[in-house]
Parts: structure tokens; sequence; C-alpha cells
């Protein structure tokens, strides 16, 4: 059988050359008789990878040398605790913008940890826009402002140029779902996280990127593992770090610069969110509920047929035809396309040839 295009939101499609690469290297890594797999974390051949995946994403988005790469695990959801544990410790506020589900539910862990408020929100209008970061204010004296900076479940991402402006006040991302694939400049935020499940590798990695001020003391009764201070004083190594993960994600990132960066992929993805929307918004069979087009992600497209049986119908027929794992979230149905940086043009070409029959076939 051959591969398919899969567009699971996450865990997602890996390039197919990074495959192949790591099973090359699967069972003698370059010599040394063993799997990386296999290898001691305190080994001179894992500490290799370790850095060098560091420096490559470092070098990847620009990241200043007064920031901190951190290695965890726990997924994303474990920093949606982390973050409020660790920053919340000045004047034990914070404000959040809700613009859907993963926002809600870091606000929702956040609330159990200190004073915690809504600056604004998308939910008057389920979700289907970013409000307007120009006209957003925040409370005196918090300790930090918290975004999602790619809404999976409903499509929208906070453009580089509509981020909130919180002056001194540190801007925490959740960028689980658009690291990588445009360029957003890490001195705007204090600290960004990110799953690497979705754009940078299989899952078990969670990468932190923290400006080194913000590594404190945190609240008290804080797990020792939970706390940022821990894994920065010993270089992400205080306990066994998911090592096999970080190689894979060593190797989506030489693969990422190979293809010539950041900047580079955000011109492929823009053309691939282009090819899928233009063809949506000319149909009058399929919509797309994220009418703000400027607010739309480049990651995860949602749409609709006229009705639940045909996109249910559509589901059955697309993986048929070799297009796996379009249907949407189960909070707000119909279908969705997850488009990230290791999807190539040929597959959302693909999908968009199979949405114009499917159309034709059944209208
Ligand atoms: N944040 C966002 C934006 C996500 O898309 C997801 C997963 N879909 C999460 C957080 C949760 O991530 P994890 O499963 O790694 O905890």
């Amino acid at each position: 059988m051959e591969r398919v295009y899969n567009f699971s939101a996450g865990p997602a499609m890996l390039p197919e050359a990074v495959l192949e690469e790591a099973a090359r290297e699967l069972v003698n890594y370059k010599g040394t008789g063993m799997s990386v797999m296999e290898m001691s974390h305190r080994s001179s051949s894992y500490d290799q990878i370790h850095q060098d995946t560091q420096d490559l994403l470092r070098e990847l988005m620009n990241i200043p040398d007064h920031y901190e790469i951190l290695f965890l695990q726990g997924g994303a959801s474990t920093q949606f605790a982390m973050v409020p544990l660790n920053l919340m410790t000045q004047h034990g506020k914070a404000d959040y913008i809700l613009t859907g589900n993963w926002a809600k539910k870091a606000y929702d862990e956040a609330v159990r940890y200190g004073d915690v408020a809504i600056a604004a929100s998308s939910k008057d209008a389920n979700f289907t826009y970013i409000p307007n970061m120009a006209e957003v204010t925040f409370r005196d004296e918090i300790d930090y402002v918290h975004i999602c900076s790619n809404n999976t479940i409903y499509g929208t991402r906070f453009r580089p140029d509509n981020l909130p402006q919180t002056g001194d006040v540190p801007l925490v991302a959740d960028m689980s779902s658009n690291i990588l694939s445009e360029v957003y400049d890490v001195n705007d935020f204090g600290l960004i996280y990110a799953g690497a499940q979705k754009n940078m590798g299989p899952a078990g990695l969670t990468v932190v990127i923290i400006d080194k001020a913000l590594i404190q003391e945190p609240q008290p009764s804080t797990p020792t593992m939970l706390t940022y201070k821990t894994h920065a004083d010993k270089n992400s190594l205080y306990n066994t770090p998911p090592t096999y993960t970080i190689y894979m994600t060593k190797l989506v990132l030489e693969w990422l610069k190979d293809l010539g960066g950041v900047e580079a992929m955000a011109k492929i993805n823009q053309e691939k969110a282009d090819l899928l929307y233009d063809f949506i918004d000319q149909s009058d069979f399929y919509r797309s509920a994220v009418t703000a087009k400027d607010d739309r992600s480049l990651m995860n497209i949602p749409f609709l047929t006229p009705n639940a049986d045909l996109d249910a119908q559509f589901v059955k027929e697309a993986a048929i035809n070799g297009l796996h794992t379009l249907k949407g979230h189960r909070n707000v149905g119909g279908l969705r396309a997850s488009i990230y940086n290791a999807m190539p043009i040929e597959g959302v070409q693909a999908l968009v040839n199979f949405m114009d029959t499917f159309e034709k076939n059944h209208r």
C-alpha cells in the first residue's frame, strides 16, 4: 500500500524524507551499533543530538541568547499549569484571551492558581475570528498575558501583526499548532510553548522557549518536575528526556532548514491555504465558518458540506481516495483539513480535486 495524504490535526504527517532517514538509522545510528532509542541520555552521541536540535531551533526561529530552549514532556496541556505555577508569582494575576477550545482549557487551569481574567474573547461568534488586539486592554499589575496563537479546532490564528500590545508584561503563547509555520518575532513573547506532534515531530516532546528573566522561584508546593528552573539548570537533562522524539525533531528541523527555513515554509503554507480556501470560497456547495479571512489559520482549515450526512459521506469517500482523517473536531463537526508543514502542496491539490468531484456527484 502506498502512503496516503494524512490530514490529521495531530499527531500529524511527517516529511517522507525524514521517515526514510530515520528508517536508515533505526537499527544502527551512525556506526554506534545501537538505535537512538537504546542510547543513554548521558552518552556523547545523544548529547550531540540534544545540542543540535536546540541549535537548529534557535537558528530557524531566530531565538536570541537570552531565551532558554527547554525539552519537556506532558504535552501542551501540562504547560496550562506550568505557566501559571511559574509565572504567576509576583502579582498572582494574569489575563487570558479566549479564541477557542485550547485557550479556554489553558484559562480553566490557570484559574486554579491565581486571579485570572478574560481580557478578550471571540466566543460571541463561536470563535470564528480573532479580536482586534489594538482595542484590547489589560489590567494593571498582571504577571503575563496568555494567547493560543493558532486555534486548531476553529481554524483561526493571530497574525504576527495582530499580537496583544502588552508593553512590559510578558506575552505567553501556546504555539502548538503553528510553530515554525510562519515568521513570528520571538522577542514579542516572554514564553512560547508547543507540543511537537503537529509541526516538529512525533508526540512526546513539548518545547518551551522562555526568556531567562522569567525563570524564577515558582509558587510554593510546585512539583520539582513542573518547575522551569529544574530543567533550565540541567539543560533539559534533569531526568530522561524523550530522546527518540528529540532525534526525530532534529531530522524535521534539518528538513525545514534545507527547504529554506521558516520564511520559505511560510510562502508554501500560504499557497497551500490559498489553494484550499479559494476553492471553498468560490463554491456554493462547501462553506467556511471562518469569515474573518485575515484571521484564517494556514494550518487547520475547517469547512462544511451542505449537511452532516454529506460530511460523513465525504470522510468515507475521501479515505477511499487516499485522503485521510478529514473529520472535523467533535466540538464543531463538519470537516477539517490540517495542512501542517509536512503536507506537500500535491496533497492539498489532491484534496481540492476530490472536493470538486464530490461536489459534482452530490449536489
Ligand atoms: N494546544 C493546542 C493549540 C492544541 O492544538 C493541542 C492539541 N490538539 C493542545 C494544546 C493539547 O496538546 P497536548 O495533547 O500536547 O497536551
